[in-house]
């Protein structure tokens, strides 16, 4: 039997389903999928939505709003968002981006989400904050002043940072710039300052490696890893380096001090051009969207020493640039130079001549580092920095006039002498008073009799010398920060005795 339908019973259901529809479904809180390809959604509805708000799709993925437009709304995909589809639906979740903050998080390798990546489970945080936060104003800060020692030698003495500085470590592909970085991390044991290291569009094999060597150190216990792989879509590796701040600022915020490593900045523009494009924002210079500039400098500002009103915490950041065949002349160097308080500049002809850590002592500055370095090395650095300079100007010349006077060849081998004296090898980050009393060896002539090959030997023999003969020069200059007349005289007797001991092999 054919069952018979009225005409006035359909359009009536119609009707009834057109009303249900427009009842159930506001299109200022919801929206559907238009489109969807390369990690971005273009999205009808969602009226009342905010730039930065997160929203939800229909199988549970979420998304970060960064387009407004007339008819549509450009919103990122955080995740792999496999299952997205036209005509999906998308709906308001009503806040901002936040992330977990707090000590639970230290030990802990996370993604650019919070959500920890390393098996080991849930983390117990309490806290949350949100991942945009505004940079503390000029009232809220104070000048840096207390050191942020990275161990390594010819950084401590030449370009010295300190507590709530932004040092650039900038230099081409394979020249130590991640050594310098993790070194930095693992002179922090002990001292209370608590480390995040932020890897962005790494591979992650190359991330696991970095995580291991933080373990052998013992520096995990006191550092967070955010990670953000290459193969991850370019919006969570954008986030990655934000949300890694948000955590270290809590620190920062509560009396404390972190270091904070974005490893590298290069990746992470690149990162934001791709999202840009594909957002079809208008491409400027090298392809990049107008604002790179600001989304890196919202980022630096973040690092700060704050008054004693506010706790006197800090945060320093050592952001990381890969240049391209050394030009540091390009469009993202140079931005964030200028961005941050000096730079470490480390070139592939000295990595490849054995002048490791490969830094350009000429090019390196630190702008506010000085003032926060220990009496001690300043007492010792001060004609560092010229003997260098004299050194190099020498070495050019020395390579066409045969015959030198003999003031010149002093100067040439006292250089050389200097320049063994600054190499270390990577994972070995040494004590301020240590690094004094060999560059106090090298200032004071106990190293021109040598030859300049065993410098290296020289060094390694010294310390556990002095610690087992003379241990009150270290002592000394580890408690009062300085060299006082009579640890001078000290280490004068100690180097002269351990000259007399020491045989080059
Ligand atoms: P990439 O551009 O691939 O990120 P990078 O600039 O971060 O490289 P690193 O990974 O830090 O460079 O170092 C490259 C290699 O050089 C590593 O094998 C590292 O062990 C070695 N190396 C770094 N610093 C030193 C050093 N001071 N002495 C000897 N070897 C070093
Ligand atoms: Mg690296």
């Amino acid at each position: 039997m054919v069952a018979k339908v009225q005409v006035d019973e359909v359009s009536s259901i119609i009707k009834e389903r057109i009303g249900n529809f427009e009842l159930n479904v506001d299109i200022n809180e919801t929206g559907k999928i238009v489109s969807y390809g390369d990690g971005v959604a273009k999205v009808y509805g969602l009226n009342n939505v905010m730039a930065g708000e997160m929203v939800e799709f229909e199988d549970g993925t979420r998304g970060l709003v960064m387009n407004l437009e007339e008819s549509s709304v450009g919103v990122v995909v955080l995740g792999k968002g496999v299952s997205l589809r036209e005509g999906m639906s998308v709906k308001r979740l009503g806040r901002l981006l936040r992330v977990p903050v707090g000590d639970a998080l230290l030990g802990r390798v996370v993604n650019a989400l919070g959500e920890p990546i390393d098996g080991k489970g849930p983390i117990e945080s309490t806290e949350s904050r949100f991942v945009e936060e505004k940079a503390p104003g000029i009232m809220a800060r104070k000048s840096v002043h207390e050191p942020m020692a990275t161990g390594i030698k010819s950084i401590d003495a030449l370009v010295p940072i300190g507590r709530g500085q932004r040092e650039l470590i900038i230099g081409d592909r394979q020249t130590g710039k991640t050594t310098i970085a993790l070194d930095a991390i693992m002179n922090q044991k002990g001292n209370g300052v608590v480390c995040i290291y932020v890897a962005i569009g790494q591979k992650e094999s190359t991330v696991a490696n970095v995580i291991s060597r933080l373990e052998e150190a013992g520096a995990m216990e006191y550092t967070i890893v955010v990670s953000s792989s290459a193969s991850e879509a370019a919006a969570l590796q954008f986030l990655a380096p934000y949300t890694g701040v948000t955590m270290a600022e809590y620190f920062r915020d509560s009396a404390r001090h972190g270091l904070i490593v974005y490893d590298d900045l290069s990746k992470h523009a690149v990162a934001y051009r791709e999202m840009s494009l594909i957002l079809r924002r208008p491409p400027g210079r090298e392809a990049y969207p107008g604002d790179v500039f600001y989304i890196h400098s919202r980022l630096l500002e973040r690092a700060a020493k704050l008054n004693d009103e506010l706790g006197g915490g800090s945060l320093t950041a050592l952001p990381i640039i890969e240049t391209q065949a050394g030009d540091v002349a390009a469009y993202i160097p140079t931005n964030v130079i200028s961005i941050t308080d000096g730079q470490i500049f480390l070139e592939t002809d000295l990595f490849n001549a054995g002048v490791r850590p490969a830094i350009n002592v000429g090019l390196s500055v630190s702008r506010v580092g000085g003032a926060a370095q220990i009496k001690a090395t300043k007492q010792v650095a001060g004609t560092l920095r010229l003997d260098l300079a004299q050194y190099r100007e020498l070495q050019a010349f020395a390579q066409f006039a045969s015959d030198l006077d003999e003031v010149s060849r002093k100067q040439l081998e006292r250089g050389q002498r200097m320049v063994e004296v600054l190499k270390q090898p990577p994972y070995s980050p040494l004590a301020v008073e240590k690094q004094a009393l060999i560059i106090f060896a090298g200032n004071e002539g106990y190293l021109d009799t040598l030859p300049a090959s065993a410098v290296v030997q020289f060094e390694a023999d010294l310390y556990p010398f002095i610690e087992a003969s003379y241990p009150q020069i270290f002592e000394n200059i580890r408690t009062s920060s300085k060299i006082d007349d009579e640890t001078m005289a000290m280490m004068k007797k100690a180097l002269e005795e351990f000259k007399t001991t020491f045989v080059a092999l």
